[in-house]
């Protein structure tokens, strides 16, 4: 479920100001609510704030998104200027928290709105000119304010490749797994990096093999893709295939990599000496697609226990 992204985003009314601030005041409007990099949630943990809630809470919004249509819903998101602590029953969380507490659906709202707010904090100014930018098309778009440059600037996303890396060879097939030092104990993923411009991604897929466990890739094949707003990646998984085992640490980018049968996966998550990505990520999706395959069940069933 990691590509769901079932919101209907109405791209043709963006430019219709009285259509969105209809649908803004409307009572069918859902709200989401962020304040630098954290989203404002209810204590009961829901999600979402109608417009009579945001005039009675006497806030200063700005950066206005509308998102789109879903189930006659229209869904918004705002940056808050002026977090109070004092705000009766609400409170910040982090996007990794939040996303727990989120459905997929809603998931994809949250990285959604996110991507786009990181993408406006980052883009005041004009590339071209340096004047100050505004925000146009409800949110998906930002205008230079010199007349004279007038240059309309589009949100950008940073396609990276990430990359399960399987060997066949051996009788038991066998799944690189790799970690950085700066992650929490135990923990281990699958290799990631961002494209590079004039590069194909299956191309960037076998650089970043060589790159960082020094492995000749034989076989790619696209998996998903998954938006990551940390602040503005798109990750493109792929599957792929070595026949060589041997791993050299090249670009030293990871403190250590080595080869896990999926047996191995399950005692050590089992014994607490493996712990996996994040659960809603694509890495963790990447590495449960090649266990399921070689045991027939999820790795939820064996996290859980
Ligand atoms: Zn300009």
């Amino acid at each position: 479920m990691i590509s769901y992204s079932p919101i209907d985003r109405q791209s043709h009314i963006r430019q219709s100001t009285s259509t969105i601030k209809q649908y803004a005041s409307s009572e069918n409007c859902l709200n989401l609510l962020w304040h630098k990099n954290q989203l404002i949630i209810r204590e009961n943990e829901n999600l979402y704030f109608s417009t009579q809630e945001l005039e009675k809470m006497s806030v200063t919004l700005s950066t206005s998104i509308y998102l789109g249509e879903h189930r006659q819903n229209n869904y918004f998101a705002y940056h808050l200027d002026n977090w109070d602590s004092g705000f009766k029953d609400l409170r910040l969380v982090d996007l990794r928290s939040a996303s727990l507490m989120a459905t997929d659906y809603h998931l994809g709202l949250l990285f959604y709105s996110k991507g786009l707010l990181n993408w406006h904090h980052n883009h005041q100014y004009c590339a071209k000119c340096g004047s100050e930018t505004s925000i146009t098309q409800s949110g998906h778009a930002r205008k230079c304010a010199n007349s004279k440059c007038a240059k309309e600037h589009f949100p950008r996303i940073e396609p990276a490749v990430i990359t399960a890396i399987s060997n066949n060879q051996d009788s038991e097939a066998k799944l690189l797994l790799a970690r950085q030092s700066e992650w929490p104990e135990k923990r281990y993923s699958v290799i990631a990096g961002f494209a590079e411009p004039g590069e194909s991604l299956e191309a960037a897929v076998k650089r970043e093999a060589l790159e960082e466990v020094g492995l000749v890739i034989d076989k790619v094949d696209y998996f998903a893709s998954q938006p990551w707003p940390f602040p503005s990646s798109l990750m493109v998984g792929f599957k792929s295939v070595t026949s060589q085992t041997e791993i050299t640490l090249i670009d030293q980018e990871l403190e250590k990599a080595q080869w896990f049968t999926a047996k191995e996966i399950e005692s050590e998550i089992k014994s607490g000496n493996l712990l996996m990505p994040y659960s809603v990520s694509i890495s963790w999706y990447l590495i449960d697609d090649w266990f399921k395959q070689q045991t027939g069940y999820s790795l939820r069933d064996i996290e859980k226990d």
